[in-house]
C-alpha cells in the first residue's frame, strides 16, 4: 500500500483552510511523516491517520511552520504505546532546535536520532539532497527496490499460474522457465519531497524520474521577486522541476497566505510542467501513489 495524505498546506502562518505544513507516506510497512507543522496531531484525526503508523519523521529544516508539531506527535505516540523504533532525520545545524522540541515531549518513546549533513543515502531506499534557503534544508527521495512484472501471455503459454508464480519469483527459475522468460524489469518507483528552497540542483536530482513529486509553491509567478528574496519557489518554477525531471505526478503545496485561490498557481505551474499532471494541494487529499511513469 503506497499512498500520499496531505495534512497541511499552509507555509508561515496558517489559514481558516489550510494548517500548517504535514504530509505522510504510507510506503509498504512504513509510515514517513515529513514536515510537521503546528497542529498535525489534530490534521492526522481529521485524516484517519493514527500516530502507530509512524515508523519515520523526516524534516526538511527547522523553520516552525515544518516542525512545530513535532511535540505533539511524539507525545501522542507514547500516550497510544507504540513501541517500535522511530527514526527522525533532520539536518545536523538543526540538532539545538530538534532537541529542544524533543525534550518537550512526553519521553517513553523508542526514538532514534538521525541529523544528516551531506546529500546521499540515510536509510534503506531513503536519500537527501541539500536545497537552498535560508538555513540548511534536505530534500528526501523515496526509492522502491527495481522488481519484476510478469507478463500474463507468456506465463499462461508456459502453463504456470497459482502458487507457481510465487515459487518462480523467489528462486528464480520453475523446471524449464527461467524468470527472465516470462516477466520484463521494471524499475522501482520513486516519491520526491521538495520544501522550501530556490531552483538549486540539489531539486533537480530529487525531481528527476519522480512519480509523484511533491513541491513547494509558495508564490505565484506574478510575485517571483519575493520567491528570489526570501529564496522559495513560484508556481512555474515549482512546473519546471516536474519537467526538467519527467516527473509523472506534480503535487504543490506550501501556499502562502496571500492566495486565497491556488488554482492560479497550479494553471501556472501547469504551462512549464511538461507532461506532468499537476494537483493543487488541500488539506486533508489522499493521492494514491501513481502507476509508474514510463518514457
Ligand atoms: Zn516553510
Amino acid at each position: 500500500m503506497r499512498e500520499l495524505v496531505i495534512l497541511g498546506t499552509a507555509s508561515q502562518v496558517p489559514t481558516r483552510s489550510r494548517n500548517h505544513n504535514g504530509y505522510f507516506l504510507r510506503w509498504e510497512r512504513e509510515g514517513i511523516l515529513f514536515d510537521p507543522g503546528e497542529g498535525t496531531q489534530r490534521q492526522m484525526i481529521h485524516a484517519g491517520v493514527s500516530a502507530s503508523r509512524i515508523t519515520r519523521i523526516c524534516l526538511t529544516h527547522v523553520h516552525g511552520d515544518h516542525c512545530f508539531g513535532l511535540p505533539g506527535v511524539l507525545s501522542r505516540m507514547v500516550l497510544d504505546g507504540v513501541e517500535h523504533p522511530v527514526h527522525l532525520h533532520y539536518p545536523v545545524s538543526g540538532e539545538e532546535v530538534v532537541r529542544s522540541l524533543v525534550s518537550l515531549a512526553t519521553p517513553g518513546l523508542d526514538l532514534h536520532l538521525h541529523p544528516h549533513g551531506v546529500e546521499g543515502p540515510i536509510a534503506a531506499g531513503i536519500e537527501v539532497q541539500p536545497l537552498r534557503h535560508r538555513i540548511e534544508a534536505y530534500g528526501y527521495r523515496v526509492t522502491e527496490p527495481d522488481g519484476r512484472s510478469f507478463l500474463p501471455d507468456r506465463l499462461a503459454a508456459a502453463g504456470i499460474g497459482g502458487p507457481d508464480v510465487g515459487r518462480l519469483q523467489r528462486e528464480g527459475r520453475l523446471g524449464d522457465v527461467r524468470l527472465e522468460d516470462v516477466s520484463v524489469h521494471r524499475p522501482g518507483r520513486r516519491f520526491a519531497f521538495i520544501m522550501d528552497t530556490a531552483l538549486c540542483d540539489g531539486a533537480f536530482v530529487l525531481a528527476d524520474g519522480a512519480d509523484l513529486l511533491v513541491t513547494e509553491s509558495t508564490f505565484s509567478d506574478d510575485d517571483a521577486a519575493l520567491a528570489d528574496q526570501y529564496l522559495h519557489l513560484t508556481a512555474g518554477q515549482a512546473g519546471s522541476l516536474a519537467r526538467a525531471g519527467r516527473a509523472g505526478t506534480l503535487v504543490l503545496t506550501h501556499f502562502s497566505s496571500r492566495y486565497d485561490d491556488v488554482g492560479e498557481l497550479a494553471a501556472q505551474a501547469r504551462l512549464s510542467a511538461g507532461r506532468a499532471t499537476v494537483v493543487a494541494a488541500s488539506d486533508l487529499d489522499r493521492l494514491p501513489f501513481p502507476r509508474r511513469a514510463r518514457g
